[in-house]
């Protein structure tokens, strides 16, 4: 890629607040290329954190056509950093944009852009404990028009977070409320792809389950509203017994989360069985009162493992296991994390080093 690195003015050394916010502090510096039917990707550019030009006519104001990825930098003991399963990250980039009738970005492009920022910017990657340099893709439909039509110019971008651990001390069981008025997907919808209209649609449920003492909701499928889905904007899954680990089958309206993956290929190895299945709502409620669901936890990349207290159901409240302890989640929390962290053997192939001593201000890393 001819990637152009421009200057930028505030280069003074970096300090992070502390406690450090999720996803509220950006780095000073950000890639940004654009995309036309001629010219393909062009003027791909890492350059000063800034606001973005915008159309009001521009495409993605009126269609929606966008897609974003979220993933980490992790800080190594040895000071370099690690990403994570990084090529699983731009394909899924790549389902999404497809779904979305957008353009393709090559993989390695898609990794190249991430890995240069993330050089130029190492400094931010924050030391404390389950902290990460949290990175953000997008891609939208820059094209000003209002006919609805695939947009014919894009922008993609990246940015960085240095984000503080989600849960401060250990991980805390939250509550979460089966949804009984919202879907957040259909088949055949856009559920798979990591767009953010799927967001907004569930924007009211979370909200009005924060009303009602909950943090998140756990989402029924579209049609049949019996099958858990996914737990606000995570996966899922229950441990049966204390030793089986049981996560809803992707049935074409759940994201295929990466950490959901990695923990169905970790667990395994840890001596917990795991199985992929339909999970009826009303049979987990009941197993939950039955004590033979021992846990439940929310799987994805900005927490890792959220486990799950309590499940509020038809104006009753179900509490998983004792409500508090969750052996089986710490133990495939801190395995995982351990592999990204790079404090533990990488059996899996799955973290990616970048060499972030290397000196790259004001030239070329392409
Ligand atoms: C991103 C996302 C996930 C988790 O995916 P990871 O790759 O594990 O971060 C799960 N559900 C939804 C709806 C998502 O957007």
């Amino acid at each position: 890629m001819d990637l152009r690195i421009d200057p930028i003015t505030d280069d003074g050394p970096v300090r992070l607040p502390d406690p450090l916010p999720f996803g509220r502090i950006f780095t000073r510096r950000m890639f940004t290329e654009r995309w036309d039917a001629v010219h393909g990707w062009h003027d791909a550019v890492i350059g000063p954190y800034r606001p973005l030009m915008l159309d009001p006519a521009a495409q993605v104001l009126h269609a929606g056509q966008a897609i974003f990825e979220g993933m980490k930098a992790y800080l190594r003991p040895d000071g370099r950093l690690n990403l994570f399963r990084p090529e699983a990250n731009a394909l899924r980039f790549n389902r999404s944009a497809e779904r979305m009738a957008m353009p393709a970005l090559p993989v390695d492009r898609f990794i190249e852009a991430i890995e240069a920022l993330v050089r130029l910017e190492h400094e931010w990657a924050p030391h404390s404990d389950g902290a990460s340099l949290y990175i953000r893709p997008v891609m939208f439909a820059s094209e000003p028009t209002f006919e609805v039509r695939a947009a014919r110019e894009f922008l993609h971008y990246v940015v960085l977070s240095p984000a503080g651990p989600f849960f401060a001390s250990g991980l805390q069981p939250v509550a979460v409320l089966v949804s009984e008025d919202h879907i957040r997907a259909a088949r055949g919808g856009t559920g798979t792809a990591k767009t953010p209209g799927n967001y907004a649609a569930s924007l009211s449920a979370i909200e009005g389950a924060r009303a009602r003492g909950y943090q998140q909701v756990l989402w029924l499928d579209a049609v049949e509203r019996r099958f858990v889905e996914e737990a606000g904007a995570m996966n899922v899954a229950f441990v049966y017994d204390g030793r089986e680990i049981v996560t809803p089958a992707l049935s074409g309206s759940i994201l295929p989360g990466i950490t959901r993956d990695s923990i169905l290929r970790l667990a395994p190895d840890l001596g917990f069985p795991v199985r992929e299945a339909r999970l009826d709502i009303d049979t987990i409620v009941a197993d939950v009162d039955a004590g033979r669901i021992t846990e439940a936890f929310c799987m994805g990349t900005a927490a890792v493992v959220v486990p799950i207290g309590r499940i509020g159901h038809h104006g009753a409240d179900h509490v998983v296991g004792d409500g508090v302890a969750v052996p089986i989640a710490q133990r495939l929390y801190r395995a995982l994390t351990d592999i990204q962290y790079g404090r533990a053997p990488d059996p899996y192939g799955w973290t990616r080093v970048i060499d972030a001593r290397i000196p790259a201000s004001g030239r070329s890393v392409a």
